[in-house]
Formats: C-alpha cells, structure tokens, sequence
C-alpha cells in the first residue's frame, strides 16, 4: 500500500480528536478502528469535562450529541444498610455547563462520521496486529497480510494498548495499576429522570458511590443520568478481585447495587438496553506509558493518562487534550519533515505546559493514598452508623448527642494513631 501521512490505531476520543485536529492541513490520516463503529467498543462512566478542553478543541464539539449538563453532584457512603449522602448544586454549574453525560456508542460515532465528512477515512471493524519497522523506526502498521506504511503512527488504542506495547514503551502491567469497570444502560422516562433526580429538562445528575458497593474492596459505584437513560456501574480494582477471588464476583455486585432501597427506587420502571464492561487505568503519573520514541507517539488511555480523583473519575478530557496534542506535534514534524523520537519529543514537553501532565502530576500520590482498605470500608462503614445513632429515638432517656458522638469516635476507632495519620496525609492528594 501506499505511504500514509498519519495512521491513527484505535477510532476512540483521543484517535478521533487527533485525527480532527490533522483533518484541516492537507495531510493523509487513516483512523483504524477494530469495533463496528467508533463507539461500539468504547465505555465511560460517563461525564466529559468541557473546561479544561475549551483552549484545544475549537469547533469540534459544535452540535456535540451531550446528554445532560451535570448540574447536581452527588457522593454516597454505603454501609451494610445505612447510607450518608452529600447533594450539591451550584448556580455556576447551572449557568457555565462544567461537564456533560455522554454515551459513548453515540458520541464516538458522531465524531467519527463528523471527521468523515472531513475527508478523514475512519475504517472500522480493522484490527491491527503489528507494527511496521524500518532502521529502529516505526514505519507503519501491519494487519494480518496487510502492510499500511505511514509518517507517524498514532497509538490511540485504549488502556490494554498493544500497540505502545510492541513499539516497547508501555510499562509492565500490574494489578494494582488496573480496575475493571461493569456498566448497564438502563432506560426510562425523560420526565421520570427529571423527577427523580430532581433536575430540570436537560440537566442531569453525577453520583459516586463507595462502602458496601463493591463489599469494602478497592473501587465504587457510580451513576450519570443520560437524557432517557441511566447509566450506573461498578468499578474494582484487579488486585482486589484477585485477592479476594473467593468471596466477590465483579458481574454480582452490580445486581447488588441495582437491589439497595437507595438505587431501585430510582431505577423502578426501568429495562436495561446496553451491557458493557471494560479496563480502567488506574496507576496515575508514576505508571504513564512511553509517550514516544521513532515514528511513534501514545495518546489517551493507551499513555495511561485518566485519573481516579476519589471525588470524580477523569479520562475523557486527558483522551481528547492529548490526542490533539499530539496533531499538534505531528504537525510540527511535517513542516520539519522529521519523524525521529528528538522532534516527536516535543510531544511530552506540550503535556507538560498543559493541564494533562499538571493535573497527572498534581495527583500523583493519588493512586498510593487510595491503596488503603479503611476508604473503602471503614469510613463508608462508621459515618452512617454515628448518624444512625444520633438520630435513633428508642426507649429511654436520649443521650446528649456529643456524648453519643465522642463514644462512638473512640470504640470505632476513628481517633486512631492510623485514622488521623491518614486525615493528616489529606494535605498530599
Ligand atoms: C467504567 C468506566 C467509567 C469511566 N468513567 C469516566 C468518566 O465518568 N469520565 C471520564 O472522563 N472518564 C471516565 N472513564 C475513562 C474514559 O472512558 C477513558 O479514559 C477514555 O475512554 C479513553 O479514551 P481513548 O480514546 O484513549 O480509549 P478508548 O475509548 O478505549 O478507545 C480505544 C479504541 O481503540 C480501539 N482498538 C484497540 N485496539 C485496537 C487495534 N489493535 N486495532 C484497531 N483498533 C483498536 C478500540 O476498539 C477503541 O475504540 C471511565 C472508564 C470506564 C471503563
């Protein structure tokens, strides 16, 4: 085949993005995509943050197919059968559009058919097996008997990320680094959503969850309203499954999940229209990938670039940012007509300068603060219990409330050399 400007591995939102910023300059770029359609294969949560975005993307996500600005956050603590729960909401949230629900099987696909009429050919159902080599450069991709020779390859191929794997720039792969997320859509009414969300048309609701979700282990629940959907799920750690094999089925909890009073309530009415589980890199700033060497540059999940924030889940952005990043650098080597790892290194110094390696950096003991049992058990455990005995009237005098709650921090253990050593290791996060 024919020489390729740029082949881009893997039609998800840091592929389609990369390839949207090179659409307009002239240049040749094949998107590969192994699934159906771009969309058909990808999974989030899902909520897209627009902010950090808005300086890199232009017009790309005019007349975006979103689902509902999130204007209400919420985070719940599961015990056994209590829960504590924060609601917020803003003005400014309501007023700015901070982040959007997305589906994505709607929005890949919409973008991709978008870069389509660009004159980007986006070809699906294409997997790629290798990559090609020339003097210690990449030189193109390889699948099955067909060669696909290119400038600049691309690796928007996802968290598993053969690809950065072959070209040896994707770190060893542990556990610890990797949660698995399982995710149903589930229809209902836009008007039942509303209500029960207590949101206006078009304004949806994010809500985390951690504690008895996942039975104490590493990971949480979450739930994003879509416009006539609802998209809930559960996410845990791979090391967690596997030392605690025994006793949790990742596909069990989530039936769990959907059965706690809080959940079927909202749920009631409901079908599930779509089923999906997938990887999530969960190893933070100190496990990124590679980001390039000859011929070669990684992007997205592929790089390792999402971060579990405790308080939010973050990866779609840092997709897109550094897909279009990298369109940026790859348009700096055209115009040099250098392709080396030297000139491509301009790559990591752009990610540098932007939130992406900020924001991966600014959380980089993120992952280590979390490996800690007590946030998903103790706390989730604790807190609704010392409501639960504050506010419980039974036979009897009612004890003083401060002395409910001094006894009840000292026999949970909750004044602990450990416990208020972790409060204090709040300051590195
Ligand atoms: C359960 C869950 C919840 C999440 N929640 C959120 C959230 O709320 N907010 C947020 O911002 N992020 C969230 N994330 C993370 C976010 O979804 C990812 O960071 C984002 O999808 C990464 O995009 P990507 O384009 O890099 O990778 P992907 O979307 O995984 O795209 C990779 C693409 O490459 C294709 N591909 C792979 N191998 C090949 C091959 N050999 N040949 C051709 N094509 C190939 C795949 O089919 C796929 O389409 C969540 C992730 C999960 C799993």
């Amino acid at each position: 085949m024919e020489k390729i400007d740029v082949v881009i591995v893997g039609g998800g939102l840091s592929g389609l993005a990369c390839a949207y910023k090179l659409a307009d300059r002239g240049l040749q770029v094949l998107v590969l995509e192994r699934g159906d359609f771009s969309g058909s294969k990808n999974v989030t949560g899902g909520r897209l943050y627009l902010e950090p975005i808005k300086p890199l993307i232009g017009d790309m996500f005019l007349d975006a197919p979103f689902e509902r600005k999130i204007v209400r956050e919420r985070w719940s603590l599961f015990g056994e059968g209590n829960s504590l729960n924060i609601d917020f909401t803003g003005e400014k949230f309501r007023k700015t559009g901070h982040s959007y629900s997305v589906l994505r099987s709607i929005f890949d696909r919409w973008l991709s058919e978008k870069l389509m009429e660009k004159g980007v050919y986006v070809i699906p159902k294409y997997r790629v097996d290798d990559l090609l080599w020339e003097d210690n450069r990449v030189f193109g991709v390889k699948s099955g008997e067909e060669e696909i020779p290119a400038s600049v390859v691309v690796a928007a191929d996802g968290v598993l990320s053969f690809i950065g794997e072959k070209a040896g720039l994707k770190p060893k792969m542990r556990p610890k680094n990797y949660a698995v997320g399982i995710k149903e859509v589930i229809e209902l009414t836009e008007e039942k959503i509303n209500d029960r969300f207590n949101v206006e048309k078009d304004e949806g609701c994010a809500h985390l969850f951690i504690g008895d979700v996942t039975k104490g282990t590493f990971g949480g629940g979450f739930l994003y309203t879509n416009k006539e959907t609802i998209s809930l799920g559960v996410v845990v750690g791979i090391k967690a499954i596997m030392e605690r094999a025994a006793t949790i089925e990742a596909h069990s909890l989530i039936d769990a999940f959907k059965e706690r009073y809080e959940i079927k309530r909202l749920l009631e009415g409901g079908s599930v229209v779509e089923y999906s589980a997938h990887v999530i890199p969960e190893g933070g700033y100190n496990n990124l990938s590679r980001l390039y060497a000859n011929g070669i540059l990684v992007v997205g999940d592929a790089a390792g670039f999402a971060l579990n924030m405790g308080v939010t889940v973050r990866g779609m952005e840092f997709a897109i940012a550094s897909g279009i990043i990298a369109a940026e650098t790859i348009l700096d080597a055209f115009e040099k007509g250098d392709f080396s790892a030297n000139t491509l290194s301009l790559y990591e110094e752009k990610l540098k300068n932007s939130f992406v390696l900020k924001d991966m950096y600014n959380c980089k003991d993120m992952p280590e603060f979390l490996d800690n049992d007590a946030f998903f058990n103790f706390y989730p455990k604790y807190f609704p219990l010392f409501v639960e005995k504050v506010i419980w009237f039974g036979e009897g005098p009612k004890e003083k409330i401060g002395s409910t709650l001094w006894k009840e921090l000292k026999s949970s253990g909750m004044l602990s050399f450990k416990r208020l050593k972790e409060l204090y290791n709040i300051k590195n996060i």
